[in-house]
């Protein structure tokens, strides 16, 4: 089968199981070098193909000023959703003869240092998905940062996409509305100890079981309801 037809099926297999959002990175193009992966498996599947599904805005709107359950079960569901494209595509991609391999749209591997397999972020930003935003997220120009990610390596050639050259602009909304003063001006200062202790403070309340929160979330919908 030619590249284009394998990119068309592709797109249409992630399109059809949720994906609002499909891009391409080449991972020899980025820093890899903390990502918790064989270094082989990573010289081996270069290309690695990002999906964002979408959050429900009247899952966020109706979030009061903390994670609540309804938040916290639907992320969980958004993410087994991700997990189950990322197997979908990797069965697809084995079947017609190309190695893949589904990276956990939600599995930090080393809580100490906040760790995971790869960065999901640094991938979809060189995919030409969106931008690192103030809130420390991708940012997509159709959602915001309303979309969680999940990534699939592979060795299928695909043509990779060309990062966004964007960033917030004049947009501060996610700065007042977090609890944690953790939001600043640039993207680099991010204060991710102070996100980190108003995510566990969160889960001390048994608002939530897991460290999340959703308020930076929901101040950034993007252009598109
Ligand atoms: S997740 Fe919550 S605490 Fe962390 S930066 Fe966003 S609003 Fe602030
Ligand atoms: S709410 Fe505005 S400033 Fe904050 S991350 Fe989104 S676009 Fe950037």
């Amino acid at each position: 089968m030619s590249l284009i037809r394998l990119r068309t099926e592709l797109e249409s297999l992630a399109r059809t199981r949720g994906a609002a959002l499909i891009g391409v990175a080449d991972l020899r193009k980025i820093r890899t070098d903390d990502f918790i992966l064989p270094r082989n498996t990573l010289d081996r599947l270069p290309y690695a193909i990002t999906l964002a599904v979408r959050l429900a805005r009247e899952i966020l709107d109706a979030l009061p000023d903390h994670p609540d359950l309804l938040y916290e079960h639907h992320y969980r569901q958004v993410n087994f959703t991700l997990d189950r494209i990322a197997l979908d595509i990797t069965i697809w991609l084995q079947h017609n003869d190309y190695r893949a391999l589904p990276v956990p749209a939600s599995q930090i591997v080393d809580w100490q240092n906040q760790r995971a397999h790869l960065s999901h972020k640094r991938i979809a930003i060189e995919a030409g998905l969106g931008w690192l935003g103030r809130n420390n997220l991708l940012v997509t120009p159709e959602y915001g940062a309303q979309v969680r990610l999940v990534t699939i390596l592979t060795d299928l050639e695909l043509e990779p996409g060309t990062p966004l050259n964007r960033n917030c602009g004049e947009c501060r909304n996610c700065i007042s509305v977090c609890p944690a003063g953790a939001i600043r001006e640039k993207p680099e200062d991010f204060d991710h100890q102070a996100c980190f202790e108003k995510l566990r403070e969160f889960q001390c309340q048994h608002f939530v079981h897991q460290f999340i929160c959703g308020l930076c979330v929901r101040a950034c919908p993007g252009s598109r309801d």
